[in-house]
């Protein structure tokens, strides 16, 4: 065992806290067949770390078998439902607060049934993404090939308005990653087609109330950079669109990752806070006091 002199030195010097910890609100458990550990592994690590408040958020079902082997099955939600009260009662006891909540892959000819879902559960809140545009799972490194059917502008400027899409529904409380596409590095080009969707995607973002999430994923991809690039964070706060904070763990070591880069970036444009949720009721913690 360590001691607790030498865990405070080896977290500080793997992580500067030069804002305070703010809230983990995306990650994943195994049933989503893609990720590592169980709720209390990660549980334990942000306490670890000195959180104080984590989300767990996994894929959630979807109809007629859709993306089946990337994501939990209906049945698995009571079983779901019950892991996340006992992992909140786990850190509740230890200090923590524990959020309940799903990932949502949006779809327009899906609502009814994602309506459903989440009336079922007394969710925290609930994260809205897209990993699809039509059939083509544009961020799966086997889908690669599609590329060759789509021009650079053509697919960010169909993954914008699919995302502006999934604000406009009302369904989600915070927006994932919101430049995904550029997962394998099929950077966002520099053109007016593509700044225009981006603008209507962030209107639609504030319109609707939601928050922007800012995902140190990106960084554990081959674009290596944080979602979304430093632009989309500057355009974002300067419309005033909160942001939440997620490191789309799929294992226990990735919670909290590079969370004070992902604050340095939010505070170089000017922001201040940070979205915290409880029974889908947003408030803003001040993450430089
Ligand atoms: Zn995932
Ligand atoms: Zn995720």
């Amino acid at each position: 065992m360590f001691s607790p002199l030498f865990s405070v030195m080896f977290c500080r010097y793997h992580w500067p806290m030069m804002f305070s910890a703010v809230p983990d609100y995306h990650m994943h458990t195994p049933r989503c067949n893609h990720a590592t550990g169980s709720m209390r592994d990660y549980a334990d690590v942000a306490i670890r770390h000195g959180l104080r408040e984590i989300g767990i958020s996994d894929h959630s079902p979807m109809p007629d078998g859709f993306d089946a082997e990337w994501r939990m099955q209906s049945d698995e939600l009571d079983n779901y439902w019950q892991e996340l009260e006992t992992t909140r009662n786990y850190g509740k006891e230890r200090g923590l607060k524990v959020r309940r909540a799903l990932e949502i892959d949006f779809r327009s000819d899906q609502l009814a049934y994602t309506r459903s879902l989440i009336a079922q559960y007394p969710w925290d809140y609930v994260t809205g993404s897209v990993h699809y545009l039509g059939d083509w799972g544009f961020d799966n490194p086997d889908a690669r090939q599609e590329w060759e059917h789509w021009s650079l502008q053509d697919a960010w400027v169909a993954y914008f308005d699919a995302v502006a899409a999934s604000a406009e529904s009302g369904l989600f409380d915070i927006i994932a990653h919101p430049d995904l596409m550029k997962k394998h590095g099929h950077c966002q080009p520099d053109d007016a087609q593509v700044e225009a969707a981006e603008t209507r995607m962030l209107t639609a973002i504030r319109d609707a109330g939601c928050c922007l999430e800012i995902s140190s994923a990106g960084l554990r991809k081959p674009v290596a950079e944080i979602y979304p690039r430093a632009a989309m964070i500057e355009h974002a706060a300067a419309m005033g669109i909160p942001f939440a904070y997620g490191s789309d763990a799929h294992a226990p070591q990735d919670v909290g990752h590079a969370m004070q880069d992902c604050l340095a970036c939010l505070h170089r444009c000017g922001v201040r806070h940070i979205a915290c949720f409880e029974q889908r009721q947003r408030t803003m913690m001040d993450f430089t006091r």
